[in-house]
């Protein structure tokens, strides 16, 4: 049985979610905008296939929230929200589609401004660039802010930074160990930055290429996939996929901190709790991985890259704020996380 779509709306403590279906194109978008108290949804669109049109809806839902916490926290103008558009099965005409998603956006009026995100490129923000000003992620030539991972890879590592100086007192990272799970785009930036100043990298990557990368370049340590959870270190950095704190995973860590740039690396929200009873500070992963969003912020009032920078390395506040009061409170940081967000948004709700 299937859930009534204000049923779902209830269930995930929603107000607003916009449907849009072309004929012509085969678009079928949902735009889920989750709040706007501190400004308009800003979020990504996603361009993938489902299962079931529920499904879409539910990751809609469930990406837009994401996307209000992590710009409450970063300090941003901007609420949450996020659009799913349903890849069609078979051929289509993706420009047409785009197109009639660009013309859906406009009508919004600014309400919601959309960017990259899983199955989108720039070629589409090129697109849709051409029938709505509410759209970011488009070429620098037309005041796009160009690849977001360095700029997330700049506040992980000021994150990385703030939880350095928190457990090992230290104010710099000159010999501190760093085992980055993923070295792709973010972990890549993350390990230039370390290495520069003057941590000790171990690395692991599906792609023995990137790690091969990462240790004629950057000096790193290459250990196996598996073995990353068990490197002798100060921080263990996921940047590869979500889940990568697990019932599995947890009890073989050998280090103080987690810290990196990987979207939903807690499994289950326990696994936070589980984090800080065996003494290992968690920088709650939408905290630290604020950056690129920060950066793509910025394009909708002016890119600026040297304000970009400013705000980005400002995570090493909020990190350290996030740790401080957890510890203070006994709490685990990503409740912290939350309640600073809460906090933030009961600060201008009407
Ligand atoms: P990416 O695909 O460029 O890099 C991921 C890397 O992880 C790849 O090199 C891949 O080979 C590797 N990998 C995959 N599975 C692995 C495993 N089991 N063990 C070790 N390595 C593995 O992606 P990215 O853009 O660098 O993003 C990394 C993470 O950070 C993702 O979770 C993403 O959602 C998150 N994130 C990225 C950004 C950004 O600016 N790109 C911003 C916020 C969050």
């Amino acid at each position: 049985m299937t859930t009534p779509l204000f049923e779902l709306l209830e269930h995930h403590d929603y107000g607003e979610v916009h449907l849009a279906r072309d004929a012509a194109t085969g678009l079928k978008a949902i735009v889920a905008i989750h709040d706007t108290r501190l400004g308009p949804a800003l979020g990504g669109c996603r361009f993938i296939p489902y299962e079931t049109e529920r499904d879409a809806i539910v990751d809609a839902l469930r990406l837009a929230r994401g996307m209000t916490y992590k710009a409450a926290l970063a300090g941003i103008a901007h609420g949450g929200g996020k659009s799913v558009l349903i890849k069609p099965t078979g051929q289509f005409d993706r420009a047409a589609l785009f197109r009639a998603f660009g013309r859906f956006v406009e009508h919004l009026g600014g309400h919601y401004i959309t960017a990259e995100d899983s199955g989108t490129s720039i070629e589409d923000m090129e697109v849709l660039r051409g029938v709505t000003k509410h759209v970011t992620g488009v070429k620098p030539e037309h005041g796009g802010s160009g690849d977001p991972s360095p700029f997330t890879a700049l506040g992980v590592r000021r994150g990385i930074e703030a939880c350095v100086k928190r457990v090992l007192g230290k104010d710099d990272l000159e010999g501190v160990s760093v085992a980055v799970q993923g070295v792709g785009h973010v972990g890549y930036h993350l390990c230039r930055e370390l290495h520069a100043l003057g941590a000790q990298l171990t690395v692991a990557d599906i792609d023995p290429l990137k790690a091969e990368r990462a240790q004629r370049e950057l000096s790193a340590r290459v250990v196996s996939l598996d073995a990353i959870f068990e490197a002798d270190c100060d921080v263990f950095a996921p940047c590869a996929l979500g889940s990568a704190l697990n019932d599995a995973t947890i009890p073989r860590l050998r280090c103080k901190i987690v810290a990196g740039a990987a979207n939903n690396q807690l499994a289950e929200p326990r696994h936070g709790d589980d984090l800080m009873q065996r003494g290992i500070l968690y920088a709650p992963d939408y905290a630290i991985n604020a950056g690129g969003l920060i950066n793509v912020a910025q394009e909708v009032v002016g890119y600026d890259e040297a304000v970009s920078r400013a705000r980005t390395m400002k995570i090493y506040d909020t990190i350290y704020e996030i740790a401080e009061r957890a510890e203070r409170a006994m709490t685990p940081t990503y409740r912290v996380a939350d309640t600073m967000v809460e906090e933030r948004l009961a600060r201008v709700a009407v």
